[in-house]
């Protein structure tokens, strides 16, 4: 499964943004939890459950048939997880980050 993933988020993103950020960016700052809660912005959270995971929002990668009315895609806020259950993609932070064109950088 990994290798597939990375082959298909290397298209979205040059290595090093996720490699190299979280390498350097290993604790967890404010300015972290105001990029994770830029991520949810973008993604078109509307409201988060007690475990931190968002309402069902489209896939960030794929257009999905019916991503309109049934998206399947989730956002952990607390886990900094993205899951979309349609193509089993999951993305880390920096990783759906990296894909929604936001830099850890501008949050600092
Ligand atoms: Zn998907």
């Amino acid at each position: 499964m990994r290798p597939e993933r990375l082959d298909r988020f290397a298209a979205l993103a040059p290595v090093e943004t996720t490699l190299d950020a979280r390498r350097q960016h290993g604790e967890q700052t404010a300015a972290s939890d105001d990029l994770y809660e830029e991520i949810g912005r973008r993604l078109g959270v509307q409201d988060y459950d007690d475990h931190g995971w968002s309402n069902r929002v489209p896939c960030v990668l794929e257009k999905h048939e019916h991503d309109d009315r049934h998206p399947a895609a989730k956002w952990n806020r607390r886990k900094h997880v993205y899951h979309c259950h349609k193509c089993h993609l999951t993305l880390l932070g920096d990783e759906i980050a990296a894909a929604l064109k936001l830099r850890r950088e501008d949050f600092a």
